[in-house]
């Protein structure tokens, strides 16, 4: 695998592809990989001859107070992973790389869709993600980019940007990946204690009951956000329960198959979120 640490290494490891006639797919991380992001570079195999994944804690995602200092970093245990998972080539640039000029003047900003969820504890969140992840797709300009349904409001606010903007790539949404106890995999649940880690299993356990009351025929939104709302307790704080339309991310009141409960909480400071997509 190779690595690269600038826009014009990179852009010139894709035109040696380009010339080879080699279709590209990009997943973009933070690093601190695990297996979830591994499953986007096996599905990206699935897509392209090269796999390219990029590595960046990118600081304009970040409110002021949040985890960008600490932040878990890894990148050689990263670039071993992504190898042996089947990734190519890594591009991981530094800050100064991607911003050179400091902050950038212009941000891709969305619309609509980021108000609510995440977007409402996290302003600016998104079109701090979506600024960067135009940046990658310029540089790497690649067919295909592979996004965990993890993120779910992320994903789909990159697919409307994609659409929107024209850009001529195909936007991938790959399932979350688990642990064995139902626990989401994160790089932030590096952040938790044996005791918290332990409390964290209640969001997927809510998950897994609104799943449950779907398969036996419950269709009202206020019943799924009701079991949501039971994570709240001792050490679990819970920021948003919601049960909201898969493509607009509006709420509803009534559920079909596509609907997606998502839930974030604190569990003591790590803030965590999940998802699940009914009927599926
Ligand atoms: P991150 O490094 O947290 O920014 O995540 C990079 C990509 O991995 C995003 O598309 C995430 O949605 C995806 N991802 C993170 N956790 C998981 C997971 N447990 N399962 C599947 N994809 C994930």
């Amino acid at each position: 695998m190779r690595l690269s640490r600038t826009r014009q290494e990179t852009r010139s490891w894709v035109k040696t592809c380009r010339m080879a006639g080699e279709r590209i797919a990009l997943v973009p991380t933070m690093g601190y990989l695990h297996d979830g992001h591994l499953s986007l570079i096996e599905r990206a195999r699935q897509e392209a001859d090269r796999v390219v994944i990029s590595i960046f804690v990118n600081p304009l995602q970040f409110g002021p107070g949040e985890d960008y200092d600490r932040y878990p970093r890894a990148l050689d245990r990263d670039l071993d992973l992504a190898e042996k998972a089947g990734a190519h080539h890594a591009f991981a640039p530094s800050v100064d790389e991607m911003y050179p000029a400091g902050e950038p003047w212009v941000n891709v900003v969305p619309v609509h869709g980021a108000d609510r969820l995440c977007g409402a504890s996290r302003p600016g969140h998104f079109a701090g993600v979506l600024t960067v992840v135009s940046k990658l797709l310029n540089i790497i300009g690649p067919d295909a980019a592979v996004f965990g349904q993890k993120d779910y409001q992320q994903l789909i606010l990159i697919r409307r940007m994609v659409h929107d903007l024209d850009m001529p790539m195909k936007i991938i949404g790959a399932p979350i990946v688990r642990e064995a106890d139902g626990l989401a995999m994160s790089s932030r649940n590096s952040y938790l204690s044996a005791a918290e880690r332990q409390r964290a299993l209640v969001l997927s356990q809510a998950l897994r009951r609104c799943e449950e009351r779907f398969a036996s025929g419950e269709r009202n939104a206020e019943a799924f956000r009701g079991l949501l709302m039971e994570v709240e307790g001792e050490g679990v704080a819970l920021e948003y329960a919601e049960v909201v339309d898969g493509d607009t991310l509006e709420p509803l009141d009534e559920v079909s198959e596509g609907a997606v409960c998502a839930v974030a909480a604190r569990v003591g400071e790590t803030r965590l979120i999940d998802n699940t997509i009914l009927g599926h």
